[in-house]
């Protein structure tokens, strides 16, 4: 077994998911065009997590992760090269406008990867609504069955997906596909014994190369001495947040931020 074998089969899972996105939906203009090929690849990705859980069930949903971590860090990667050269990557938007001489392989990872990972996000925030509704997948396959033979903009899907979550989800858009934020997050925690067997974890998570409005759920898992761990979300905005987790009545070992590649996003401790 390989390391490269889940992407080879994302790869090829990517041109078969196109006889839905791309041909059977098409994107309306090269606006929209991460409707095609970001739909495409994170298709690819899951059927890609489908066969690694068959093949390998101990291992397979970390060497998933470990794919979503590849791809995030390529992304993050491209940041830091563009800013060095005193440019930003362009945002999803974009299209191939973001294709130039100067930002080559910029649209197969923006377009293709982020736009994948926007998709990833998009059912991070689906599993953490409280309302009923269509889950994730539903919600595809029924815009899919709505616009079949058609063509699609990117405010036909976040106004399909804003309906089938319940609230609004401008804000999501504005950040990930309009903008071009890539956040970095601070992590400071600190493990407080507070007797009788009583322990709390005292947090702090700055956000660095976000807008003033930039906000997310940040997925961070308190992992314990037995192997067991817990995972709550916290919602980040601009401002630094400080916060008390636990109590617990056994001792914190780690803190971790998108322990399991949530956000796209970078994280230091
Ligand atoms: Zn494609």
């Amino acid at each position: 077994m390989t390391g490269t074998k889940g992407i080879d089969e994302a790869f090829r899972a990517h041109e078969v998911a196109h006889q839905y996105w791309g041909i059977g939906v098409d994107a309306r203009s090269y606006h929209d065009a991460w409707l095609s090929e970001g739909m495409a690849e994170f298709w690819g990705w899951q059927v890609a997590r489908r066969r690694l859980l068959e093949k390998d069930p101990p291992n397979g949903e970390k060497r998933y992760r470990d794919f979503l971590k590849d791809w995030r860090e390529n992304i993050i990667e491209n940041r830091r090269f563009l800013f060095g050269d005193g440019q930003e990557a362009a945002p999803i938007w974009l299209g191939h406008r973001t294709h130039s001489t100067e930002t080559e392989g910029d649209y197969t990872l923006i377009i293709y990867k982020k736009g994948a990972w926007v998709l990833n996000m998009l059912e991070t925030l689906w599993q953490l609504k409280e309302t009923p509704g269509p889950d994730f997948e539903a919600f595809l396959g029924e815009f899919y069955r709505r616009h079949r033979g058609g063509r699609v903009t990117t405010e036909q899907f976040i106004a399909a997906a804003e309906a089938a979550y319940g609230d609004s989800l401008q804000w999501f858009f504005d950040q990930w596909v309009y903008g071009t934020d890539l956040p970095l997050y601070r992590l400071s925690g600190d493990i407080r014994n507070g007797g009788e067997g009583r322990f709390t974890v005292q947090l702090k998570i700055e956000g660095e190369g976000i807008s003033p409005d930039f906000r997310m759920p940040l997925p961070v898992t308190v992992e314990f001495g037995d192997g067991s761990e817990k995972t709550e979300y916290l919602w980040i905005g601009s401002q630094p947040l400080e916060t008390e987790l636990g109590p617990y009545d056994t001792k914190p070992q780690k803190i971790r931020l998108n322990k399991y590649e949530k956000i796209l996003c970078e994280v230091k401790d």
